[in-house]
């Protein structure tokens, strides 16, 4: 049975392209970039490279508003502490959605176990922010707001724009989650009013272990990881060159391919959500068109999203994700889906389905008939 991989949003093969691109990098050129010589000089021009291709992706104002970091969650937690804990003066308020990724929240609530007011925007049943209530909670005080670009569980798209306006009418900064919307969707931190953004290489089929972070110029922060200041003293320790290598080309590959891909991805996801959706008792989660062009997620009735996981890749060689595709080995069910208001029964019953580059519309009719005899299976099987 050949495998039919659908859970890019917890990790992606390394593309071929960029592995070949940035081999290189671990052997023949491999010096630290701090150095003054040359073959310090040569890694130093790879990544001031890469921080350009990044740029590129997001259309920001200047290379050197990319810093490096070990991935997402690092990104994250410097964004968010780093900003709060550098603007003390101004304030003690934090703001952030009822859906961000653990690697927002936990930061915040460090934040907030430190003597931060932390305010939790409630999203409606689609997972779009609540935009009056945002406005309603943000004071002088608020440090940082940090919004989601677009939710790994569920698809939606969040409003970023109409975020932005709201934040920066109030002369504050926002910083967005955009893991799982860059390289899917266009974005434009300069349009869209982006203050700091956080980026995976993993999630553009680039190489696990790194990350960036966006910093617009004005915005200053306070390094999370101090020691010999490197990544302009916002992160010290020295880069991993092969990995930036790899991010930067991955970021340039996704930008090139991105309309025709989205566009690809996108038709076998509305034939997927279609075909699935014709089960008894099955639900679409998220926004109905305001969401990722890879995604399809759903619930599932009477049954848990574990037993359809493990029952689909054991009957079928097909991997999926339920809950968050992260953290999914707890078995609590997931705050994003308790969030949009599902009961805790309703959201044990979650599948989540991320596509990619290896999916091919062939496969719909397949990946449908196996979801729905599990779906079956379980239901004969379950006492409820
Ligand atoms: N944010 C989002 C939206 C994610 O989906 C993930 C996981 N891919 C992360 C943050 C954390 O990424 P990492 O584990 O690479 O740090």
């Amino acid at each position: 049975m050949n495998r039919i991989y659908l859970d890019h949003a917890s990790a992606m093969p390394v593309d071929p392209r960029v592995l070949k691109f940035a081999e290189k990098y671990l052997q023949d050129v491999f010096g630290n970039p701090s150095t003054l010589h040359s073959v310090g000089g040569e890694a130093k021009q790879v990544i001031d490279e890469a921080r350009e291709k990044i740029a590129t992706l997001i259309n920001a104002e200047d290379a050197n508003s990319i810093i490096f970091t070990s991935g997402a969650t690092e990104s994250n937690n410097l964004a968010i502490k780093g900003t709060a804990l550098k603007n003390i003066v101004r304030g003690k308020e934090v703001a952030t959605s009822a859906i961000e990724h653990m690697s927002v929240l936990n930061p915040m609530k460090e934040l907030q176990k430190n003597g931060f007011q932390l305010n939790i925007i409630p999203v409606d049943s689609t997972g779009i922010v609540d935009i009056k209530e945002l406005s309603r909670v943000l004071t002088k005080n608020t440090t940082l707001t940090s919004i989601m670009y677009a939710n790994n569980e569920i698809g939606t798209i969040e409003p970023m724009k109409e975020i932005s306006q709201i934040v920066h009418e109030k002369g504050l900064f926002l910083h967005t989650d955009a893991t799982a919307a860059a390289g899917r969707i266009p974005i434009d931190v300069q349009k869209d009013g982006i203050d700091l953004l956080t980026l995976s290489s993993n999630d553009l089929y680039g190489p696990q272990g790194v990350g960036a972070l966006y910093i617009k110029p004005k915005v200053k922060l306070q390094p999370i990881l101090p020691g010999g200041g490197q990544e302009r003293g916002l992160r010290s320790g020295t880069e991993n060159l092969f990995a930036i290598a790899g991010m930067g080309e991955a970021a340039k590959i996704a930008k090139d391919e991105m309309e025709q891909e989205s566009k690809r991805l996108q038709e076998i996801r509305d034939k997927l959500i279609e075909e699935i959706l014709q089960i008894e008792e099955s639900f679409l989660t998220g926004h109905p068109t305001q969401r990722l062009p890879h995604h399809a997620s759903f619930r599932f009735s009477r049954i848990e999203g574990e037993s359809i996981l493990l029952n689909l890749d054991m009957g079928y060689n097909i991997q999926v994700a339920t809950g968050s595709a992260c953290s999914s080995r707890t078995l609590e069910p997931s705050s994003v889906l308790l969030a949009i208001g599902l009961k805790h029964e309703e959201a044990h019953g979650s599948l989540v389905l991320t596509l990619g580059r290896s999916n091919k519309a062939e496969d719909v009719p397949l990946i449908s008939k196996a979801v729905r005899e599990t779906v079956e299976k379980l239901r004969r099987l379950s006492p409820l």
